[in-house]
């Protein structure tokens, strides 16, 4: 059997970078990394598995030459359009792929703290999640935030698009309960927060998460790379991977 191999994409970036280091402290070989301009196909035959953390318009192509090849695909990029996502569900079909806006454990037990709050909480509190990155961050909100309000969406019974407002500007009225609120803030360097909060009368529960490192991150990915050699096709996230499930 040939050598397990990681072909990096977006491997000039910030998370690229990070996951090629990630990679040589789990001792990993990372076969390949391209950026843009380079050609994938060549790139994707000489690996065993692909960890993404490029761009949402770099999916198609990912997606086409993976299941062309039959490789396996860590997703960590964020921000894809509705077709891009069902084009990842659709491939998965085939394909092992982990997809999470996430790969940190202190972000996925936030994920885990924040089913149970909204759970044991109950339909009194007010939900809104804030969630704060560097100024070169380009989607908004953010796909952990995103990921936070689909569960507290999930426990309540709303719907993200309908029940999701971002912000609040002009005289919107006052809060309704069938309301989630998410705000994106914007600078410096921040490498990742999101709290939520549960806002009663007279009470409020806060839970946040403050990344400051992107190796939290990088090194999930790689593990999820590792956890995903001997899967079969199907969608997982590090909530599968971390055995939180
Ligand atoms: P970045 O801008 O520093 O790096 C992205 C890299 O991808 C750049 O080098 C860019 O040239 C390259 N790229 C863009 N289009 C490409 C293409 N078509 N083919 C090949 N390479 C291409 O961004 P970043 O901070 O490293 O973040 C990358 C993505 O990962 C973003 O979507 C971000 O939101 C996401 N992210 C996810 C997690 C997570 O845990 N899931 C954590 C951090 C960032």
């Amino acid at each position: 059997m040939s050598e397990f191999k990681l072909l990096v994409t977006g491997c000039k970036g910030r998370m690229g970078q990070a996951v090629i280091s990630a990679a040589a402290a789990q001792g990993v070989p990372v076969g390949a990394g391209i950026d843009v301009g380079d050609s994938l196909s060549d790139a994707l035959s000489k690996c065993s598995c692909t960890i993404d953390f490029s761009s949402h318009h770099f999916t198609n192509e990912l997606l086409t030459e993976s299941l062309r090849l039959g490789k396996s695909l860590v997703i960590g990029t964020t921000g894809h359009t509705d077709e891009e996502l069902a084009q990842i569900k659709e491939a998965s079909k085939t394909i092992p792929v982990v997809f999470a806006s996430n790969f940190s454990v202190g972000v996925n037990t936030l994920f885990w703290l924040t089913r149970k709050a909204a759970e044991l909480l109950g339909p009194d509190f007010d939900l809104e999640v804030v969630e704060m990155h560097h100024r070169m961050k380009k989607d908004s909100p953010s796909g952990t935030a995103r990921t936070l309000v689909e569960i507290l969406a999930d426990v309540r019974g709303l719907d993200y698009d309908t029940d999701c407002r971002h912000g609040r500007f002009g005289d919107v009225g006052a809060r309704t309960p069938k309301e989630i609120g998410v705000h994106a803030l914007r600078g410096g360097d921040v490498v990742g927060d999101h709290t939520v909060v549960f806002a009663n009368v007279g009470e409020r529960v806060e839970l946040t998460h403050k990344a400051s490192s992107r190796d939290t991150f990088a090194g999930g990915a790689v593990r999820a790379a590792r956890w995903l050699a001997d899967k079969p096709a199907g969608l997982y996230d590090m909530q599968d991977v971390l055995g939180l499930k």
